[in-house]
This record gives structure tokens, sequence and C-alpha cells, in this order.
């Protein structure tokens, strides 16, 4: 048996990015003992990459603006599949909780009367993102990490120790939630840096774990995201819904290949930035689609008078939803007018004065001068699709974010599906995490506090069941090794994998490829039980990459099962078989499953159990909601039936 660390805590959250700082702020508050465990330093998640900005309707610049404007506008982005409910609570609290980090010393930038200044993004109808420059993740995880210290120092006054009620375990990898019968127990992972082992036993996880794009070649996404929290979800019992949805930002960088994929924010087209493509022309006219002709401009003087004039002018199509822009790139580069290097042009150059760009975008003023030697304020950048985020996610409750059928275990953040539909919005992410990692974070302790002195138990066998699944790319007698076949090396393995998912089920996508891929991750996932390791267990990262390589295979084969049976294009998912959107499919979910993810074969193997997918009917959006819409545009989206409904 291995030795193991062990302590006890109400609630365990796992992340530290929006989400689980969120939802750690609030369990501690609601007087639940707290544990967060993160896989990379505290303070490095995805959250603090977010250069955009939080959108939330405070109506500070556009005094048109408010919760329902942003509930609709959320559901459009999403093409009505989101989780209304979600859609609901993230627009009306969204203000609360942007307020609410001021109070907590946020500062973000001002409008000449001192209020908080808020900026415009694709897909929402007025200026809404608050913002800090285009660093506004790093304020946000600053202003949470700082309210956790303050928390930390309020009960070292209390009980003399900093860590008696909210503590922070950084670097430390999550690979198993234990459960005691259907109800969690806690949690199972290492250090990355001593390899030690350590369990974290809690009636209440929250996963907070963000998302899976390390599993695509060419992502805006850092190592970590490798889509763990969504396959825990599923080894736990739990579904995830809607997998096939996955964001594609239109605009990344495509040169030098080093940094392929790196994200160049939004705010670009949203301060101004035009797309061109080889031959001068702003293409995107050519691809305003007939559900969202009456909103965007039809020219260009149209759309460069709405920059001044909102109110008399319709914005530029530059500022689509994401999934419009990325397919309208595609099709441009495809068709031979892209840009040398593949992408297209995106360019502030000739639209602001270069000290204005240097203060409004000075991150990506940097990001190019320093990784592609290009002075964004002289000449126009390269730019091209990247995978970006997951709308898919673990199944949650709207209101209380417990996933589905597993008592105890808690999900926020973009590991959650439901709240962004088919297609997220723009700044709609850091609100989500805030509204969502609180909800969670409250619910989680009320769930823990609830139990009072019966406290599921951790169940030994299933501690040494985890050590041997970690312990298995050591181990000589490794399955397929003991007939002769030699070590897998993990990171052919998983370059293998990101070629297949970006060439077989990346932004367009087609039946036979697909079939491809889903035969390509079984054969990745047999070689997958092979993947061997030397050296020993401290700092090993081909250890690391061998352990993330069981979730990526998981979450890919979601991905890949719930695209080929989605037969209609919606949002993140275009498919080139069915081109177009299909009312019907409005009324369906997908949820991929694990059957038999702890018994049958040894729960060591990184691959047992199959991944099965089924349909569910959505909920009929509530009344009071629908009647935000104009029956006409109504039409456009909901299924016969739901109409005479
Ligand atoms: P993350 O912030 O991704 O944090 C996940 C946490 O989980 C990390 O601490 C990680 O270490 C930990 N973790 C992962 N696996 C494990 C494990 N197995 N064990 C333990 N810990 C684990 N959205 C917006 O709304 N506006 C923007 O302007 C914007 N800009 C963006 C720019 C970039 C470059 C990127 C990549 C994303 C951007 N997004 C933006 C999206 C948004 O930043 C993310 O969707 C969001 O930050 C996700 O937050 P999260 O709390 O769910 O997870």
């Amino acid at each position: 048996m291995s030795v193991v660390e062990r302590q006890e805590w109400d609630v365990v959250v796992v992340g530290a990015g929006g989400a689980g700082l969120r939802a750690a702020i609030e369990a501690r508050e609601r007087g639940a003992r707290t544990a967060v465990i993160c896989k990379s330093l505290f303070g490095k998640a995805h959250t603090v990459m977010a250069e955009g900005g939080i959108a939330a309707a405070m109506a500070n610049v556009n005094s048109g603006d408010n919760w329902q404007v942003h509930f609709r506008d959320t559901m459009r982005g999403g093409k009505f599949l989101n989780q209304w409910r979600m859609a609901e609570l993230h627009a009306r609290e969204a203000p609360d909780r942007v307020w609410e980090l001021e109070t907590w010393g946020a500062l973000f930038d001002r409008t000449k009367d001192g209020r908080i200044s808020q900026r415009n993004f694709g897909g929402h109808e007025y200026p809404r993102l608050a913002h800090v420059g285009d660093r506004t993740g790093l304020e946000l995880i600053r202003t949470l990490q700082q309210k956790i210290v303050a928390l930390q120092q309020q009960d070292h006054k209390e009980t003399g120790d900093y860590e008696s009620r909210l503590k922070v375990f950084q670097e430390c990898t999550v690979t198993r939630v234990l459960k005691d019968g259907e109800r969690v127990s806690g949690v199972f992972g290492y250090e990355r840096e001593s390899g030690r082992f350590l369990v974290l036993e809690a009636p209440a996880v929250v996963i907070a774990t963000g998302g899976i794009g390390k599993s695509f070649k060419v992502t805006s996404n850092s190592w970590e995201y490798t889509g763990d929290g969504h396959a825990l979800a599923l080894l736990a019992g739990a579904p995830l819904l809607n997998m096939e949805f996955v964001q594609f930002h239109p605009t990344g960088m495509v040169w030098p290949p080093s940094v392929k994929g790196i994200l160049v924010t939004e705010s670009v087209r949203g301060d101004g930035g035009v797309l061109r493509n080889s031959e001068g022309k702003r293409f995107m006219f050519d691809y305003v689609p007939d559900v969202f002709k009456e909103k965007y401009a039809q020219s260009e003087e149209e759309g460069d008078r709405w920059y001044e004039d909102p109110d008399h002018n319709r914005r530029p199509p530059e500022l689509l939803p994401r999934d419009e822009v990325a397919r309208a790139i595609n099709a441009e580069v495809k068709a031979g007018r892209g840009s040398p290097h593949g992408g297209v042009f995106l360019d502030v150059s000739t639209r602001m004065p270069a000290e204005v760009i240097r203060r409004r975008l000075p991150s990506m003023y940097h990001q190019f001068k320093e990784l592609a030697d290009v002075d964004i304020t002289a000449e126009a950048m390269e730019v091209g699709p990247t995978c970006h985020y997951v709308m898919g996610g673990i199944a949650v409750d709207s209101d209380t974010a417990a996933a589905r059928g597993v008592p105890g275990l808690f999900a926020a953040g973009e590991v959650a599906g439901g709240m962004h539909g088919s297609n997220r919005l723009g700044g709609n992410s850091l609100s989500d995490l805030l509204v969502f990692g609180r909800r969670a974070g409250l619910h989680a302790a009320e769930y823990a506090t609830g139990l009072a002195g019966a406290r599921p138990p951790v169940d030994g066998e299933q501690i040494d069941a985890a050590a041997a699944e970690a312990l298995r790319p050591f181990s000589a007698e490794g399955e397929g090794r003991a007939d002769g076949q030699p070590p897998e090396n993990p990171y052919t393995l998983h370059q293998e994998l990101q070629q297949a998912m970006n060439d077989l089920v990346g932004i367009i996508r087609r039946e036979g490829e697909m079939e491809q891929a889903l035969e390509k991750l079984a054969d990745l996932r047999v070689r997958a039980r092979r993947a061997g390791v030397e050296g020993h267990r401290q700092f090993n990262p081909g250890w690391h990459l061998s352990l993330d390589l069981r979730n990526m295979l998981l979450v890919s084969e979601c991905v890949a099962r719930a695209a080929l049976e989605r037969t209609e294009s919606r949002g993140g998912h275009t498919r080139e078989d069915h081109p177009t959107m299909d009312r019907d499919w409005r009324r369906i979910n997908l949820l991929c499953r694990l059957t038999d993810p702890t018994g049958g074969l040894a729960a060591t193997d990184p691959v047992a159990g199959q991944i099965s997918l089924t349909r569910e009917t959505t909920d009929p959006v509530r009344p009071d909601l629908l009647a935000l819409f104009d029956k006409e545009e109504l039409v456009k989206y909901l299924a016969e039936e739901e109409l005479y409904e």
C-alpha cells in the first residue's frame, strides 16, 4: 500500500481559476472548512489570461442595457440551446458579482464620469464588458486571491492558524473523485513536485478545472487544460452534456509556428479592428447569416459610423458571434484568399492612432512585438481560428450547480455545461465563473453542513486502486509490455491525439472523418495502456502527461461521438454534410456517460469502460423569458411543437 497523506475538510474545490476561487470564498464564508487544490501555481489559471473583460449589464455606457437584453444576447449567441435558467441567473446576477469585486479591491477602467467602463464585444447588443485594459483576468484573479488572504488573516486572528479554515494546495493534480456508494467522500491526487500522494476527505467536492483545449493541436489553452474535471466527473458517474460544442476562436496567432494558436483578443475588433483577406476586402460583409441580418451593418460606412453613433447605426459584422467569424475566416483561407501564413489580416493600425492602440491593447502590442516581431500600430496582424473554449461540460442543476446523479459533486466555470448553449459570447465566461462559482460554493457548503456527523467514509480499497492507477506508467509489468510490445511514448500519443482531433473533429466536421477519429481514438486508448515512463516520481512531466492522457482520450471520445450524432450545424458545431440549423434539434441535449466506470476491468486501467450517448429533451423555456423575443425571431429557433405550446 502506498504512503498517502490524509486530511479532512468539509468542501474541496478542485481548480483555482475564477470559478474555483469564487466557490472557495463562498464556502468558507458559509462556515465550511474549505481546501482548494490546483494543478499549477496558485494564480496561474486560464482566468488570469482573460483579456477582453467581464460581461455584465450594468448600463454604464449605454442606458438601454439591462439583464433582459443580456439574457437575449446570450440565448441568441448559444442558438437557444442554453440551459435557459442558467442564462437567466447569469444575466441577473453578473452586475452584482462585478460590483462585489470592486468592494474586494478590483479597479476597473473608468468612464469619463467615473463609472466602470464597458466595451463592445461580439454578439453583445450594448457595450457590456467591464475591463482593465486587456488584462482583465489578471485583476480578477488578483482580487480573489487577495480576498482569500484576507479571510486567512481573519482565521489566523481567531485560531492562530492561517490555514485552519481555508487552505490552498498548489501544484497538486487530482486524479480521482472518491465515493462511498453513490455519494462523494473526497479526492485522490499527487503533488507534482514530490510525486507524493494525498487524499482530501470531504463530503462535498466542487470541480472547477476549466477546459479541454490541449486535446487539439492549435489551441489558445495552456498545458493544464486536459479535460481533467470532465473526466473526473465521468469516472465518478456523472454525465457530460453537449460535448460536441467546442469554440474555435476566430483570431489566434498563426505565425511563427511556435506561437500558433495564442489568442488575439476580441477587444481588437471591439475597439475597431477590421478583418481583410489577401485582396484587401473586408469579407465579413459577405458572411452575415439570415438570423442576424437585421442587426448588422450592410456597408463599411454604416459599420464605421456605429463606433461613434451606435444608436442610429448597426454594428459591423466583424462583431458577429465567434462561430460565425471563425467559419468565415476558414472559408476565406480555403478559397485561396488567406494571408501568407494561412490566416487573414486583422488590422488596427489604419483604424486608431498608435498611442491609443498601445494604451487600449497593451498586451496585444507586446505579444506581437515580442513573439512575431510585428508592430501592430504600423502593420496588420495575421490571425486564424484556434481551439479556445468548451461549451459542453458536466451536466449540472442550474440553481445549485450540483452535478447530476452524484450527491456531493458540484461543478462551476468552463467545466460545467449548459450555460452557453452551442456557442459562448466573449466576456460571458468571466461572469459565468463568478455567478456559478458563488452558487457552487454556497450549495456545496450547505450540503456538507447538512450532513452534520454523517460524513461518508473514505474507502481504503479505492485509495489503493487510485494509487495503483497513478503508478501504472512506471510498472515494467504493465499490460502490453508482458506480451513483448514496447512501451508507448506519452508525448507521441498526445501529438497523434491532437492531430486527429484537429484534422477530423475540428472547425468543419464530416461524418466519415468523425468515424475515422473514433477509430483512431479507440486505437490510442489501447496504446495508452502501454504509456510508460522512466525515472521516478519527483517532478516527472512524462509521468504527468501519461496520467493526463486518460482524461484527454475520454473527453475527446465524448466530443467525437456527440459531434457525429448531431446531424445539424449549430454554434460551435459545423457539419459540412448537414450545413443548416435544424429547429427539431433545439429540443435535444446529448449526454455522454461512462458505463462501468469502476468495475469490470481493474480500476487501474486508464481506459476501462465505454462511453455511451443518450438523447434527452430540453426543458421548455419559461413563457416570460420567451416573451422577451419577437415572435418572428422565435420562429427561427424553436421547434414546431414549441411554437404551438
Ligand atoms: P480556469 O481559470 O481554467 O482554472 C482551472 C483551474 O483548475 C486551474 O487552477 C488548474 O490548475 C486547475 N486544474 C485543472 N485540472 C486539475 C486537476 N486535475 N487537479 C487539480 N487542479 C486542476 N473569457 C471571458 O469571459 N473574457 C475574456 O476576455 C477571456 N479571454 C480569454 C483569453 C484566453 C487567452 C483564454 C485561454 C481564455 C479566455 N477567456 C475569456 C475564457 C476564460 O478565461 C476561461 O473560460 C475561464 O477563465 C475558465 O475559468 P475556470 O475558473 O473555469 O477555470
